[in-house]
Parts: C-alpha cells; sequence; structure tokens
C-alpha cells in the first residue's frame, strides 16, 4: 500500500533530525501519526544555574553565573485573564442553555478546548524562552516540586490556583528540558517563601511583596523564595551546583534579565540587560 502524506515544514524538521528514529506509522481515516523515538541526551556539566519560583502569572527567579547573581523574568499575566474570560464565559453558557444540557455540555467543551490550546501555547512559548536561555548559558535548572502543594481556605484563591496549570508549566520544562539535555532538578519549597536566606530567619510579618527580615535583608518575595530553592539545591549537593554558591554580596538586585514576556512576545536577550527600580 503506498500513502501520498502532505508534509508542511514543521512536519520535516522532524523528519530530517538524525537523532530521531522511526517508531510506529498508524494509519487512521482522517489522519497518520507516526511515532518517533529519540535516545535522550545526556545532560552537560552546567556552568551556571538558573533557580525559578512559578507564580500565577510569572516565574521570577535568579540566575548564578560565577560569582554572579542577576534576577531573572518569564512574565505572563494573560494567562489568568484568557482563564477567566473562559470560565466566565462557560458560566454565562450554562445559564443561558439551562434548558437544554446537552448542548450546553457541548458548548462547554468547546469552550474549554479553546482555553486549553491558547494556554498550553502560551505555556509552550514561556518554556522554550527559559530553555533557550538555559542552553545559551550552559545552565541547570532549579524548580520547585509541586507535589503536595497546600490550598488556602479562600475558596476565590482555591479556584484560581488549582486551574492554573502550573504542574503543566514544569511539565513542559521538564520534558523539553530532557529531550534539550538540559539538566534539571527539583527541590522541597518548603519555607521557601518564608525564610530568610541569609540568616535564616522565619520573619512573621505577614508577606506584602517584599520580604524583610530583622537582619536587614530586603527583596521582592519571589525572587526571595527563589534564591531559596537555590540555596536548597545547592546545598543537597546536587550535581547542578557544580562547585557555584550564593553570594549575597555579589547580587545584582537592579539588573533584571527578562526571559520571557507576553507584552513583547518572546525574546531572548543575552545581553540586553534592563534596569528595574534598585530595591536595596
Ligand atoms: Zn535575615
Amino acid at each position: 500500500m503506498k500513502l501520498k502524506l502532505v508534509v508542511s515544514q514543521y512536519h520535516r524538521k522532524y523528519l530530517d533530525d538524525a537523532t530521531l528514529s522511526l517508531g510506529s506509522l498508524t494509519v487512521l481515516p482522517d489522519r497518520v501519526i507516526v511515532a518517533f523515538r529519540k535516545e535522550t541526551p545526556k545532560p552537560y556539566a552546567p556552568d551556571s544555574i538558573i533557580s525559578l519560583d512559578t507564580n500565577e502569572g510569572s516565574l521570577d527567579g535568579v540566575c548564578l553565573q560565577g560569582n554572579d547573581t542577576r534576577v531573572v523574568r518569564a512574565v505572563y499575566p494573560d494567562l489568568a485573564v484568557i482563564q477567566q474570560r473562559h470560565h466566565d464565559r462557560r458560566r454565562r453558557l450554562q445559564k443561558k442553555k439551562a434548558h437544554d444540557r446537552r448542548t450546553s455540555r457541548t458548548l462547554c467543551r468547546r469552550e474549554g478546548r479553546r482555553e486549553h490550546h491558547r494556554v498550553d501555547y502560551r505555556m509552550h512559548q514561556v518554556a522554550n524562552s527559559v530553555l533557550r536561555f538555559a542552553e545559551q548559558n550552559r545552565s541547570a535548572i532549579v524548580l520547585e516540586d509541586l507535589k503536595g502543594m497546600k490550598f488556602t481556605r479562600n475558596k476565590q484563591l482555591n479556584r484560581r490556583l488549582t486551574i492554573w496549570p502550573r504542574r503543566k508549566q514544569h511539565h513542559f520544562i521538564e520534558y523539553k528540558a530532557q529531550w534539550r539535555g538540559i539538566p534539571l532538578v527539583k527541590v522541597d519549597p518548603r519555607y521557601s517563601s518564608k525564610k530568610c536566606p541569609i540568616c535564616g530567619r522565619i520573619p512573621d510579618s505577614r508577606m506584602g511583596t517584599l520580604f524583610e527580615c530583622e537582619c536587614g535583608w530586603r527583596l521582592d518575595r519571589h525572587i526571595n523564595a527563589s534564591i531559596n530553592l537555590l540555596q536548597t539545591a545547592i546545598s543537597k549537593g546536587l550535581e547542578v551546583a557544580g562547585g557555584l554558591r550564593f553570594d549575597p554580596g555579589a547580587f545584582q538586585h537592579d539588573v533584571m534579565m527578562t526571559l520571557y514576556d507576553s507584552a513583547r512576545g518572546a525574546r531572548s536577550e543575552p545581553n540586553g540587560t534592563r534596569c528595574v527600580q534598585a530595591v536595596t
């Protein structure tokens, strides 16, 4: 049997990839599924570490390179907006089609698919930007282990936290990192958002956007969390560390590198540093 397949540039990219071998070929009435096999490349020995704290509309963290530590960020505030919009739309559909549950279900499902496509697309872009940066700087990536994440009593907030697919974002970053041979570790995030990375105290003040400690350490609370993740990774003696140490004296709070910005589209700017308000 012979089949004529229409192949796009996207498909060609995979067909031409020498590291892939053909796994299986499944022919269905409306499509052909080609499965590939790939030996995952051995992760490289990193020269730097990127530690990222995962938040609702951003990944916030630091990049430790030599003695230097800089702030890195990937921002996508519109993800929550997309989800809220689709949530509202589903609510409205349910109300409007309350007399016809079958139609309501069909329409809601379609709405859900659209939402997923949009969210997935954005998350792929974010993951790709982060990994491009990691590859350019030969970095290892540190993420928080999201297993056993706790929820608060605020129902509204819980819904947002639950539906926000942090795990999916991590999953994308993880499998893409594995595919490209970028070392990645996940660490226990316990106290990462509460602890002072300098003196180890846990200030009992309620948290605003700024983390403040009696010892004088003050920093954006998300960035602070990422430093704690970084230190956990290093203290565990993980091989990603490669002799690197976080030095608060050499930390440049005032220099931020944007890995991804949904307002400006994905961009990588290895040298394009930008000053933000100094937090000292
Ligand atoms: Zn302190």
